[in-house]
């Protein structure tokens, strides 16, 4: 390199520098990880806030790169999408996680529903119904174990559109819950006509729901909406026994969290499930 100046215009380029360097790294570690198998899918326990007994699981991916660690989604998934490496990601997180059901519903491990979460750009796909039935097919999978997760923000984009696709996919047997619900807007008008079973509450109004009266207030609203429309509530989030004892008394009745167990890989998972819950 030359002079290395010390003005301003400089800096801001080697910073700018800096991040598509990691950017462009990142994007071939995601390439080579599609390429050499290195996506793998966690699954994170959702459990009764009465019972505190496992009712399903949420699948989760990650990449773990030989030499360089696991790399969390909330990195990748960004980057996937913008690139459209997104669409093979989503496909093989589906197809390993119908594959991991399939066995442990046949071996009587688990019952109940897993939870994939979908991209905005796999949403859109025009044929995403067909893909979807296609994979559950070749695995060998029930619709009717899948339940789908979309965010409230993908989804009101486009309701309307979303309202078909949605239809299409629930035709079909699949489950949908919206996720990450409270953080964009919804409009009640189109809530009421979303073919969609279950509410996924935001980790940030669970965070501070026992110190935030606004939060609790919130979260309790959310939970008796919800229950007037008919779905299922869950908490995203919970990591303490106060937030699940608040819930609970707020009628909200299923959860996730590190209270109950981390995203954990399959092998573990399976060992986690088969521990009965202490009373
Ligand atoms: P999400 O769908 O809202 O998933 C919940 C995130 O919260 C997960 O992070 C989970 O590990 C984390 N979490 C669960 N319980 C707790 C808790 O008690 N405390 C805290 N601090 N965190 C908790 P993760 O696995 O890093 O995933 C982040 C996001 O990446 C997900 O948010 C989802 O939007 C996206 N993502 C993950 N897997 C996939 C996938 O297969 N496909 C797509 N399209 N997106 C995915
Ligand atoms: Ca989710
Ligand atoms: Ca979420
Ligand atoms: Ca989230």
């Amino acid at each position: 390199a030359k002079s290395r100046g010390g003005n301003g215009y400089q800096f801001f380029n080697e910073s700018m520098n800096k991040n598509a360097v990691r950017r462009l790294q990142l994007e071939n570690q995601l390439r080579q990880a599609l390429r050499n198998n290195h996506l793998q899918v966690h699954y994170q326990p959702k459990v009764s806030l009465k019972t505190h007994q496992f009712v399903g699981l949420e699948a989760l991916v990650r990449l773990d790169i030989p030499g360089v660690g696991i790399i969390s989604p909330a990195e990748f998934i960004p980057l996937a999408e913008e690139t459209g490496l997104i669409i093979d990601v989503g496909e093989r997180v589906l197809r390993q996680t119908c594959r991991d059901m399939r066995e442990w519903v046949a071996s009587g491990a688990v019952d109940g529903r897993v939870a994939v979460n979908l991209s905005a750009k796999q949403f859109l796909q025009p044929d995403l119904t067909q893909r979807i039935m296609n994979i559950l097919d070749e695995e060998g999978l029930d619709p009717k174990c899948l339940e789908l997760e979309i965010t409230e923000g993908v989804v009101m984009e486009d309701p309307e559109r979303a309202i078909q696709i949605m239809t299409e996919l629930h035709f079909c047997g699949i489950h949908l819950a919206l996720d990450d619900f409270g953080t964009g807007y919804s409009s009640l008008a189109y809530l009421k006509r979303f073919p969609i079973q279950t509410l996924k509450i935001d980790k940030a109004f669970i965070d501070d729901i026992n110190g935030a009266e606004r939060d609790r207030n919130m979260v309790a609203s959310i939970v008796a909406m919800a229950h007037n429309l008919g779905l299922d509530v869950v908490a995203e989030g919970v990591v303490n026994a106060a937030q699940a004892s608040t819930l609970h008394h707020l009628n909200c009745e299923f959860a996730q969290g590190f209270l109950f167990a981390q995203p954990l890989k399959r092998d573990q998972f399976l060992a986690h499930i088969k521990t009965p819950v202490k009373k």
